[in-house]
């Protein structure tokens, strides 16, 4: 019996046993043994996804090794109806590469993919398949005095492709784009199993639909990128790291104007950060301090970068910091003077993430809104998260030089369960209000499984309408990565109490 039998029997899979067990052999022949994975305890990595909210089920893994690979994998899989999920490092945060429980599928994992197809520097071009990991294609730019400068967390582990698949956004939007803005060109493969190459090394292809953008960020739902040619920079030479504190989050917004203006657009990093989230960093994280001497409601951490030899960035930082006494947009700040000093305000940063676990439960919103509107945004939703809860711990950090709002919520302090039971409320309030402001209800982590309820109550009918076009014309059996992103028609969208419990279990962890 093969392991497809029983969804077959259901009527789960629109073909016959004999067409499965002949599709199945036939995909066993193109990946052989390396990139077949039947067994238990060798799938299960591939199940659940980086923050254990979801948990999935498959029978097959399978992982081909080429473009070529793929599209015959992918073609077998059409022809007997079989579902496929495509998997990259598995560090996304909203559910997407994680298999569907209830419905037969095939994971189709990238990461054998590693190879760099060309590189040139003096085209400032790099084409990678697309299991190649970030940091390791940030250092082949790196050896050839190049940057790539797409930075995140899960940088060690994560892979191009799916950096592709959910427009990976980072600390370093604010000077060079999210990942779409880094791709020239990708390799696709399609649902029928076709491949489209645009593989290009053009910055300027005016030649119609820009089809890639199509497959950028729509987290394997309408293809499978396979390779994709990125853009690289000059290396930088020279940084200016500071910390500043600040009275307001107005002041905030007074300073990136103030520090663009000033620094010949040199800024690479404006990230904001309130005390709360310095406090709980240095309460949890090994080596974070107190970067300044006396307490400040709110700090930002700020870089510049250049490529110049002889540029004298601390000087340029220096001024920035006059004249925002001046302007009193800060009341105090202190500049990086050895390397190590500019790791100890980045582990400021960084810590506020990985220290929110220290301080119990958290539910937690990716948004975006106009950088001018993002003061109001803060108070607003910190005042409606209030009224939910008085003593909720609001901490709204991240990448406000893009508009990004980390928006999180910390459980009031001896909390007995009801925070995580008014999840749905706080959603509410949190959407409703970036809503208003013609802001995103996901700014950089994507929609997968965690938020499709809520773009299905947010995206306007007419958006809705057209994405759900694109997917039923490339993927007519709606055979890639089913049920994310969009919800079905039929399914309809509630604001309230029908998403609960994703939300719940997003803020169980
Ligand atoms: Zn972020």
């Amino acid at each position: 019996m093969n392991a497809f039998e029983p969804a077959i029997a259901a009527g789960r899979i629109d073909a016959s046993l004999m067409e499965v067990n002949a599709a199945l052999a036939q995909i066993r022949d193109v990946v052989g043994e390396a990139g077949w994975l039947a067994a238990p305890g060798d799938i299960e990595p591939y199940l659940t996804e980086s923050r254990g909210l979801y948990r999935g089920a498959t029978r097959l893994v399978v992982r081909p090794a080429s473009t070529d690979e793929v599209s015959r994998v992918v073609a077998l899989c059409a022809a007997a109806g079989l579902k496929v999920i495509p998997q990259g490092g598995n560090t996304g945060l909203c559910g997407a590469a994680v298999p569907p429980g209830d419905s037969p599928n095939i994971v189709l994992s990238l990461s054998r993919m590693r190879r760099v197809r060309a590189i040139d520097p003096e085209n400032f071009t790099l084409t990678v398949e697309a299991g190649c990991v970030l940091a390791d294609i940030q250092a082949i730019a790196e050896q050839h005095d190049r940057l790539f400068p797409l930075s995140l967390g899960a940088q060690g582990s994560c892979q191009i492709g799916g950096n592709l698949s959910t427009n990976a956004g980072g600390v370093q939007v604010l000077r060079y784009g999210n990942a779409r803005e880094l791709t020239l060109g990708v390799e696709v493969v399609l649902p029928d199993g076709r491949v489209m190459n645009s593989l290009r090394l053009l910055r300027k292809d005016n030649t119609g639909y820009d089809l890639k953008h199509l497959f950028i960020g729509a987290e394997g739902t309408l293809g499978i990128i396979t390779a994709a040619t990125l853009k690289l920079y000059p290396k930088p030479v020279s940084h200016s790291t500071a910390i500043f504190a600040l009275p307001s989050l107005d002041a905030v917004i007074e300073l990136l104007s103030l520090a663009r203006t000033m620094t010949a657009d040199l800024l690479t990093a404006f990230e904001f950060i309130p005390r709360f989230g310095v406090e709980i960093a240095a309460r949890h994280v090994e080596g974070v301090r107190d970067p300044l001497d006396a307490p400040s409601p709110w700090y930002v951490l700020l870089e510049m970068s250049t490529s110049a030899r002889d540029a004298s960035l601390d000087a340029v930082m220096e001024g920035v910091f006059a004249a925002a006494l001046e302007a009193d947009s800060v009341t105090d700040g202190v500049i990086a003077t050895t390397e190590q000093q500019r790791q100890a305000f980045w582990k400021i940063r960084e810590g506020v993430v990985e220290a929110q676990k220290g301080e119990g439960a958290s539910l937690k919103y990716d948004v975006s809104v106009p950088v001018t509107s993002v003061p109001s945004f803060v108070k607003a939703a910190i005042e409606a998260c209030r009224q939910i809860s008085a003593n909720v711990r609001p901490l709204a950090f991240g990448h406000v030089g893009d508009g990004n709002v980390h928006f999180n919520l910390t459980a009031p302090i001896g909390d007995d369960g009801t925070f995580i039971a008014t999840a749905a409320a706080f959603e509410d309030a949190v959407f409703d209000l970036v809503a208003s402001m013609n802001g995103s209800i996901s700014a950089e982590h994507g929609i997968g499984l965690t938020k499709k309820r809520a773009l299905a109550c947010y995206k306007s009918a007419v958006e809705l309408d057209v994405m759900r076009k694109i997917k039923s014309v490339l993927d007519p059996q709606m055979l890639f990565n089913p049920d994310k992103v969009l919800m079905s028609p039929e399914s309809g969208a509630a604001k309230a109490g029908a998403a609960i419990s994703e939300r719940v279990r997003h803020a169980a962890a």
